[in-house]
């Protein structure tokens, strides 16, 4: 068996083709959606990923604006840039490339921004309307890999799934989407037992743990749906022999450049499952593709109920 490929970027397209309409919509209406970046300092592979971020936006015709403190900032100044945002009703969501440096107090900078503009999902109000299943702004990974489940028919209501990593910002809202959805969800993390017992059971796995090639072929029940989240970065030649050798044509590309993305899933299991993302190429497109699509949705939610007093934020609870 050769597992259907979910291809993540063919999606991207799709969605974003979808949002340049309801840009187009939106700004008819006189609500251009526009997205705050705030990059601190220069650590290079964050100014990579917030570069992409304002591509995105670009191209899909939303406002953007990008802040760039140095690495020296304070708790104090972020908070008050962060404050400015909230209060600027041009601004639909506010995105904090994360990490910030360490006299930063990230988790006080995080849940100042605005619920209304969380685009990223990561603050507890939102996670909270997550949790009773209440619309709202959801972490961008796991609500792409709800997009690439439902856009590629794959079954999920009483489906078994294993949603393999419990992190705040990938495990657990995965978890609670799929529970939505109503599939019977087990969560596994570094404690579990019998991991290979619980993953074989698993009519669709979400893999995310950042061990490369961790979920071995013969985990996964054959026809299985496998999400692989992790991006692992491997340089090891014998790694990528180990997790490549049916792959000549990658190890080749591998010994090219020194280097290969793998994800948690061992290569091998595209002859188990019955479909799978890619990686690269599956997950990993759709994480800025539902930030665009938060921000649009964010501009929608609080600007068009509010056209009554438009110079006014509203709070999260009524803007949802
Ligand atoms: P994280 O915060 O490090 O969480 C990892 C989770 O995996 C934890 O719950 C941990 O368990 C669990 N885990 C670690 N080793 C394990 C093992 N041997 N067996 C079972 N569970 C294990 O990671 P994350 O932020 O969720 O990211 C996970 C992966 O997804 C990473 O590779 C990351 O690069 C990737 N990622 C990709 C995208 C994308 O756009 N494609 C976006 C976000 C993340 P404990 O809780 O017990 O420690």
């Amino acid at each position: 068996m050769t597992a259907r490929i979910l291809d993540g970027t063919k999606i991207r397209d799709e969605i974003f083709a979808e949002l340049k309409q309801e840009v187009v919509q939106l700004t008819s209406l006189g609500v251009r959606p526009g997205l705050a970046a705030v990059l601190v300092g220069e650590n290079p592979a964050s100014q990579l990923y917030v570069k992409s971020k304002i591509a995105a936006c670009e191209q899909l015709g939303l406002a953007s604006w990008l802040h760039t403190p140095p690495a020296t900032v304070s708790t104090d100044w972020m908070l008050q840039l962060v404050s400015d945002l909230n209060n600027d009703d041009n601004v639909d969501g506010i995105l904090i490339q994360l990490p910030l440096p360490a006299q930063v107090d990230s988790k006080r900078v995080l849940e100042a921004v605005s619920p209304a503009k969380d685009v990223d999902g990561f603050h507890p109000v939102s996670m909270g309307m997550l949790v009773s299943n209440r619309p709202g702004l959801v972490a961008c990974t796991p609500a792409g890999c709800m997009e690439i489940l439902r856009r590629n028919h794959i079954p999920i209501e009483g489906a078994n799934a294993v949603v393999l990593g419990r992190s705040d910002i990938v495990g657990k809202p995965m978890a609670l989407l799929l529970l939505h959805a109503n599939a019977t969800v087990t969560v596994c993390h570094s404690k579990s037992r019998d991991l290979p017992d619980i993953i074989r059971r698993a009519d669709i796995l979400v893999a995310a743990i950042g061990r490369a090639g961790f979920v071995q072929a013969d985990w996964i029940k054959p026809g299985a749906a496998v999400v692989d989240v992790g991006t692992n970065k491997v340089t090891d030649a014998a790694e990528a022999q180990r997790l490549l050798a049916n792959f000549p044509g990658r190890l080749e590309k591998f010994r090219a450049k020194g280097s290969v993305l793998v994800g948690d899933v061992h290569p091998d299991a595209v002859h188990t499952a019955g479909a799978l993302t890619p990686v690269p190429g599956g997950v990993g497109p759709m994480t800025i593709t539902m930030l665009m699509s938060n921000t649009v949705k964010a501009a929608r939610l609080r600007r068009l109920s509010n056209t009554a007093n438009p110079g006014k934020s509203q709070p999260a609870a009524t803007a949802r």
